[in-house]
């Protein structure tokens, strides 16, 4: 067994952190190389002791030293074979006890043993702890006291004066009394760091390193121990879920470390809203935790009716009034909370804490910077988001994608200019719903990323196969989600799908929702760019729907806006400013020389208008409804005949 496997079986009997492990293996290290390097002097220093007083005839003296560094050899050997460093320094202990009282009853050669045993005990001391060295020092200076003044001095093989005696035992204890000293504060000094150290460890393991707050773990445990109070006295707790809205944008304008400053801000204007109300909830700083990034909880335990929880969320929000000012800077930062209530909502911590993030989603979808309780209808929509999880999941592990085509025409001469694909999915638990339902599970669960690199390698070579079994040569258009505009590594994998795939990228256009768009997104603009630069066509799909400022357009490198279908379809709607919308939006596309694609187009009158206003391509149930592989061959191989 080597030195370091024997570490590591000492080290792990302990139950200590990683730092903690580390400082006692660094102490444990260095005691046996110190127990180590001891004996070995020792057994050299008493090998040619020995020799020298075999040959000079001191026989006895010189059989005890050679015997001495006998045993020291051997626990020489026995520390390497075990690593027991603490049996080591005990045997090294009492060679060395020995030794000392040996030399002290023959008085060693010319009488210079009592000069031995001064170092020879130091040593002794040293290489125990404190307190193995207490009982060392008070064994020999009891066995000195004796042999040297009491009548137990007829063992003694030399005579010493009494001022030799006495200033033996008063050096012994100077001497003595101070490696104990050094020794003790060393012990002190290392128990301070350990205990340092586990307060550092705990800090960080329980709290969030940023805001001080209890973190997620921490938060668990709180929780837990709440609820189980809350059962035995029959009480409510709220849990109140606070996601903060546009955090992103502080971060990305006014970089990270403005971010961490309007979170610790945050955190601490939390606790002045939450405290005031300890006639109400007393709630203590364990009611409060930082989950994650922007994610907060608080917890209201003793609440009398759940309605109380909704004084807490008003307060919460009221913060955020008139802006959200940190060093000056007033951001527009608010905040969508989600209250669950013990026992009414959940009883189970984890489901109490699930259900309150469902509330907080549904107040995120309802316009943001409010609050909403957990309700029946979020509870059904969060086992419906919950059965789509598993069944996308599901299909992915066992490929049960698939892909519709829906052909996009030339307003011009209806030819089939490009073929939009569509997502479908076969698995049982998805049965009836479409990616309109499940794209969004998707990108909140983060499967999407899977998904949509699963659509590009497929879509792309579906192009292949029409390029070269129906000489297709329009575009390829792949819906791509939102969440890869944060995605550094999308440009990239793009690239590799295109090079794995033999496609040229102008033949391919990806759509992005406009919703997905934030303005002023610096990640969303550099991953734009990095797409355009492939050569790849980027369209800005569901138009009309965001929040685009049209001035906005100039700063995205788009080539084309999809109007979106509730536009199309409300073309002769007696809304004017609906009716006017695909107008508007063919207008601001010539304008920035983009082109357009109108979606939904499913009557004739539809179509004509369109073309009258000048749109460039349509598609729609009119046109062509999605269609599976085999029927778009079909499709494509009948158009190009008919254009020849
Ligand atoms: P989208 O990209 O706007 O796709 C057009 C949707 O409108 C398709 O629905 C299509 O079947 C439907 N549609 C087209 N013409 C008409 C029409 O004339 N009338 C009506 N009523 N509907 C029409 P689908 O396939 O259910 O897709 C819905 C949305 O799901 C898509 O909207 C797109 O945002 C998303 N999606 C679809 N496939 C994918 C995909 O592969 N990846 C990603 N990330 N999203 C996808
Ligand atoms: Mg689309
Ligand atoms: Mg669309």
């Amino acid at each position: 067994m080597d030195i370091n496997s024997i570490l590591e079986n000492q080290i792990q009997t302990h139950d200590s952190t990683t730092g903690q492990q580390e400082m006692v293996a660094v102490r444990f290290r260095r005691r046996y190389r110190l127990c180590q390097v001891l004996t070995i002097i020792g057994v050299l220093f008493l090998l040619a002791l020995g020799s020298i007083n075999l040959i000079s005839n001191a026989r006895f003296l010189g059989i005890l030293l050679l015997g001495c560094a006998f045993v020291g050899l051997i626990n020489l050997y026995i520390l390497k074979r075990s690593g027991n460093v603490e049996r080591a320094a005990t045997v090294l202990s009492g060679i060395l006890c020995f030794l000392s009282i040996s030399l002290l009853i023959t008085g060693g050669k010319d009488n210079t043993g009592m000069l031995w045993i001064y170092p020879i005990m130091a040593i002794n001391l040293f290489i125990n702890r404190f307190w193995p060295a207490v009982v060392i020092f008070s064994f020999f200076t009891i066995a000195s006291l004796l042999l040297l003044f009491t009548p137990l001095s007829f063992l003694l093989m030399t005579s010493y004066s009494l001022v030799e005696a006495i200033r033996f035992v008063l050096t012994m204890l100077a001497l003595n009394v101070i490696c104990l000293a050094a020794l003790y504060s060393e012990e002190q000094a290392y128990r301070t760091i350990i205990q340092l150290h586990a307060d550092d460890v705990r800090q960080m393991a329980f709290f969030d390193t940023l805001t001080g707050l209890p973190n997620r773990w921490n938060f668990k445990n709180n929780l837990q121990r709440l609820i189980s109070r809350a059962k035995k006295d029959k009480n409510r707790i709220g849990l109140l879920y606070i996601d903060l809205d546009n955090f992103k944008q502080v971060n990305d304008q006014f970089g990270h470390e403005a971010g961490d400053r309007l979170l610790l801000e945050f955190s601490e204007r939390l606790w002045e809203v939450i405290r005031p109300s300890d006639q109400l909830f007393k709630p203590n700083k364990d009611s409060l935790a930082r989950l994650a990034g922007d994610e907060f909880v608080v917890i209201l335990p003793d609440m009398k009716k759940p309605q109380d929880a909704s004084k807490a969320a008003e307060r919460i929000l009221r913060v955020f009034d008139n802006g959200f000012d940190v060093d000056g800077v007033s951001h527009n930062v608010y905040a969508s909370i989600g209250i669950a209530v013990y026992p009414d909502d959940a009883v189970e911590p984890a489901t109490l804490l699930q259900h309150a993030d469902a509330a907080m989603y549904d107040a995120k979808n309802n316009g943001r910077n409010c609050y909403r309780f957990f309700t029946k209808d979020i509870a059904m929509a969060l086992q419906q988001r919950q059965k789509i999880e598993k069944g996308l999941r599901m299909a992915l592990s066992e490929s049960q994608f698939s892909l519709v085509y829906m052909p996009i025409f030339d307003c011009k001469d209806n030819a089939i200019v490009a073929v939009e694909a569509l997502l479908r999915c076969q698995n049982e638990e998805l049965k009836g719903i479409g990616p309109d339902d499940f794209i969004p599970v998707a990108e909140s669960t983060g499967l999407i990323k899977e998904i949509d690199l699963w659509v590009i390698d497929n879509a792309l070579n579906a192009l292949t196969q029409l390029q070269s079994s129906c000489a297709f040569e329009g575009k390829m258009c792949i819906n791509v989600s939102g969440v890869e505009l944060n995605n550094e590594n999308f440009p990239s994998q793009v690239k590799a799908l295109l090079m794995k795939n033999n496609v040229s990228p102008e033949r391919v256009e990806l759509e992005i929702t406009e919703t997905a768009f934030v303005a002023g997104d610096m990640t969303c603009l550099e991953t734009l760019k990095a797409l355009n630069e492939l050569g790849v066509s980027l369209a800005l799909d569901d138009f009309g729907t965001g929040y685009t400022a049209f001035s906005q357009l100039i700063h995205y490198p788009a080539n084309c806006l999809k109007i979106d279908r509730s536009f199309v379809n409300d073309l002769f709607s007696a809304s004017k400013s609906r009716s006017k919308m695909v107008m508007i939006i063919q207008n601001l596309a010539k304008l920035y020389g983009l082109r357009v694609i109108a979606e939904g187009v499913e009557t004739e009158a539809q179509l004509a208008y369109l073309k009258s206003l000048g749109c460039d391509w349509a598609q729609g149930y009119y046109l062509s409804c999605p269609l599976p592989w085999h029927e778009l061959l079909n499709q494509i191989t009948v158009n190009v005949k008919e254009r020849e």
